[in-house]
């Protein structure tokens, strides 16, 4: 990009994960200058992983080529748990030992600049309203599929943050009432629980251990089981592996379709490394929508994948600190 095509205002994003960190520079119209990935070293404690999240912010300035002092403000998306209004982490899975921690203000403090704290799923759902697929519309809703399952709702341009920082969290709501399984957060019955990476690989196992047709699956060590491995069988033709990807779409759908009648957005999307199964998988999703979502609703409302990949995070943590920080808009 030419200097003359850069848009000022400036904003710094930083997308905390419990491996990497994510760091990029953005302009006034959610185009990123910049982009780097550091280590976050999360089991070192929250000293040297604020140490971490500076240094990739410091490095990610530097890469875009810009000053300093020509970043307006910073935008940091974090994993929960959190109380966004006091800029605090609670007790976040992820990151073990970072509880009850300040990180926006102890952030802000080390480089000396404004700060806002964000869900790290809300951040990517705002990352694409703003610059991804969902640019051009006005309310939105973003799975993210991965370990877990993240999701962070747009309206009317607005972060659906909630009373108590917990709004959108529908990777936790319940699609399974009775002989549930148990969600990595401890509750029962949770759509995360069923459709993450994390909870195909499982159910993966168990279909093996229990049915004894033959399947590519059973040739793959159990380390080596993924949800690209699965996929990549189905897509081979493997009944069992196409069978656990259909349910997988069809869980999915349940819980898009309870978003759907609740919220009436413009558009869903998905996002994370599930998404490599391409468009059979988003057609199996959509099919499942057809058949149980009001007839309006299933008509208009846009099923898509996300548009901006891993790098969705720190864009719209920058764009949480343009809405935060930036008058004009
Ligand atoms: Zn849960």
């Amino acid at each position: 990009m030419s200097d003359s095509d850069r848009r000022p205002p400036f904003y710094l994003g930083i997308d905390l994960g419990g491996t990497n960190i994510k760091s990029g520079v953005v302009d006034d119209v959610g185009q990123p200058l910049s982009a780097v990935s550091l280590e976050t070293e999360a089991e070192r404690g929250p000293e040297v992983g604020i140490d971490n999240l500076a240094a990739a912010g410091r490095r990610a300035v530097a890469a875009s080529g810009l000053a300093w002092a020509q970043i307006t403000g910073v935008g940091l998306g974090s994993p929960g748990t959190m109380d966004l209004s006091r800029g605090m982490l609670l007790e976040p899975p992820n990151l073990p030992g970072w509880n009850q921690l300040p990180i926006r203000d102890l952030l802000a403090k080390k480089l000396d600049k404004p700060t806002v704290l964000q869900n790290d799923a809300n951040a990517a759902a705002y990352g694409e309203y703003w610059a991804g697929a969902g640019r051009n519309t006005r309310s939105l809703v973003l799975f993210t599929l991965g370990t877990g399952i993240g999701c962070g709702i747009i309206d009317e341009g607005r972060i659906i943050e909630g009373r108590h920082s917990h709004g959108g969290e529908c990777g936790h709501i319940v699609i399974q009432m009775e002989n549930a399984r148990q969600c990595s957060c401890g509750g029962y019955g949770h759509l995360e629980g069923y459709a993450s990476a994390t909870a195909l690989v499982k159910r993966a196992i168990e279909a093996l251990e229990r049915d004894s047709t033959s399947s590519l699956l059973r040739s793959i060590p159990e380390d080596d089981l993924t949800s690209r491995a699965i996929n990549q069988a189905a897509d081979s033709g493997d009944a069992l592996a196409r069978r656990l990807m259909r349910e997988t779409a069809r869980y999915l759908a349940v819980g898009t379709v309870c978003l759907m009648h609740t919220i009436d957005p413009d558009i869903v999307l998905f996002s994370g490394g599930m998404i490599a199964a391409g468009p059979p998988f988003l057609e199996d999703i959509r099919n499942d929508i057809r058949a149980m979502a009001f007839p309006t609703l299933a008509q208009k409302v846009r099923v898509e994948y996300a548009a901006l990949g891993g790098d969705a995070g720190f864009i719209g943590a920058a764009g949480c600190a343009r809405m935060a920080f930036c008058k004009s808009v």
